[in-house]
């Protein structure tokens, strides 16, 4: 761990494995309670130098950050592979993204400003003049997934020190070390020691004291529904956002240009074996395309390299541990004994399960309506647009949907109605680039990220008046 820029650790080591076939890949240490207390003691020390830091000052660090880490870029690639088994190739792509994050994130600290108020719009207002200007809220602890265990660190802590907050990390027992290699990149380019501290250990063991603690301003938290809602439901008046999971949806129109379409379905649907929170696992086609899209798709599928991630090769890789992969089976098997069809895939070898395409899926399934996490993707034929948005709407989750179509009227007509935090025309809902504002509705979450977005959540407009 990373405490006051000093590293710490404890009597209890937990090792890290790759999870393709359980090789030690490094050893953390376990933080109880003293340690949360000491991470948020020093975030709340370092706060007042943060907060008194020029604008230009916070930037220059994140861009030391930015051009440190692409330098370091092989070995935070090679990080990422060994603690959540994604393959090499996207572990490359993430640490570009996450020093792109960096980069955007030193950009809104020049950016971030207020706002002159129309004090004399009001009779009362005449002869007074107001602006506002936005604070740091002070000491944030970011919760992150194993997913993207570098990128998504940084969505909350790029803005956060942005905006002269300091911060507490504790990323996911499974991936706890690209966290701490970024902390050293951090104390290298200039941050004082304690602005950013990461803790390790078990979010069930030391969650609740890091939500509960009295200097902690903001949980910014990515993760399952499940946490997320316990975290929300503890934090009384603290500030909270919450980026959750989906089950994500597209619409195939039948003047969808398939050539496009497909190949965006199969990278959509099986990157990181589905372990993306805007995974396609939904698509509604019209039924007049239905087969011949249904055998691009198994075609597609099929091409697929399954191995291990350090190869180059590899496409498909595992799960982050084997109960996932078996949870995987479990749904599929509960799928098929409903009556869904498996057209490809399916097996599974200890933690890797082979891409599945599914057709005829019923709604009620677990692998419909709730999240698989997993590397499959059911394929419903409709017969009307209208059918299809509804089914699309048939969720408990709305993070991203949608659609492929010539038609701009069909493509705004679902724009409008499907709700969801973004919806996407002729692209799959997997699409994201880091600056865009990124966060869902219902049980997909509260608050949106994106450094210009998280900033505004991340911080308090305060309001000054004068009266002339
Ligand atoms: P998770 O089990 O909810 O864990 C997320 C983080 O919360 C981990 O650091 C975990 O620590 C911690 N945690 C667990 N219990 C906690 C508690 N009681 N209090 C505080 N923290 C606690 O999720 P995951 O399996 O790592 O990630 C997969 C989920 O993340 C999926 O649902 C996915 O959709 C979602 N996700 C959403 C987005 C988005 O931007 N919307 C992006 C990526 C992923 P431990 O690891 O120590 O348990």
């Amino acid at each position: 761990m990373i405490i006051g820029g000093q590293p710490v650790k404890t009597a209890a080591p937990m090792p890290v494995a790759l999870p393709y076939d359980g090789e030690t890949v490094a050893t953390v240490f376990r933080a109880g309670k003293p340690e949360v207390d000491a991470a948020v003691s020093a975030a709340a020390a370092a706060f007042p130098a943060m907060r008194a830091m020029t604008r230009e000052e916070r930037s220059a660090i994140l861009r030391r950050a930015h051009q440190l880490l692409l330098e370091r870029r092989d070995a935070f690639a090679s990080a990422v592979t060994n603690e959540c088994g994604k393959p090499i190739r996207e572990a490359r792509v993430e640490v570009e993204r996450a020093a792109g994050t960096l980069l955007f994130s030193s950009e809104e600290a020049h950016r971030l400003t207020g706002e002159v108020i129309p004090m004399d719009a009001s009779p009362a207002g005449k002869g007074r003049w107001a602006m506002t200007i936005r604070e740091p809220l002070g000491v944030i602890a970011a919760i992150t997934p194993f997913n993207f265990p570098l990128n998504l660190a940084m969505h909350k802590i790029g803005p956060a020190l942005a905006a002269g907050n300091t911060v507490v990390h504790k990323p996911a027992s499974t991936t706890p070390v690209s966290g701490i290699m970024m902390a050293g990149i951090f104390a290298e380019s200039g941050l004082p020691p304690g602005a950013l501290n990461v803790i390790t250990g078990p979010g069930g063991d030391i969650g609740d004291a890091l939500v509960f603690h009295p200097d902690v301003k903001m949980i910014t938290f990515t993760g399952s529904a499940e946490v997320g809602l316990r975290i929300r439901n503890l934090a009384g008046l603290k500030r909270v956002t919450l980026e959750l999971g989906s089950n994500s949806a597209v619409i195939m129109e039948d003047d969808a240009n398939l050539e496009e379409a497909v190949p965006r379905c199969v990278a959509g649907s099986f990157a990181h074996s589905g372990q993306v929170c805007i995974s396609v696992q939904r698509i509604y086609v019209h039924r007049k395309i239905r087969d011949r899209f249904l055998d691009q798709m198994i075609e597609g599928t099929r091409k697929l390299t399954i191995g291990h991630p350090r190869d180059n090769a590899t496409d498909i890789s595992s799960l982050i541990t084997e109960a996932e992969a078996e949870r995987v089976e479990d749904w599929l098997a509960e799928a098929v004994s409903a009556g869904a069809r498996l057209l490809t895939g399916g097996a599974r070898k200890r933690a890797t399960v082979e891409p599945a395409v599914l057709a005829d899926v019923p709604d009620t399934v677990r692998i419909s309506c709730r999240e698989a996490f997993g590397p499959l993707v059911s394929v419903n034929a409709y017969d009307s647009l209208e059918e299809a948005i509804d089914r699309v709407n048939a969720s408990d989750y709305g993070l991203q949907a949608g659609i492929y179509t010539r038609d701009l009227e069909k493509a705004f007509r679902a724009a409008e109605r499907v709700h969801v935090g973004g919806f996407m025309i002729n692209e799959v809902p997997q699409y994201r680039v880091d600056q865009m504002p990124y966060g869902g509705v219902k049980l997909s979450g509260t608050g949106r990220e994106g450094p210009r977005y998280a900033i505004e959540e991340m911080t308090e407009p305060k309001l000054i008046c004068w009266k002339a």
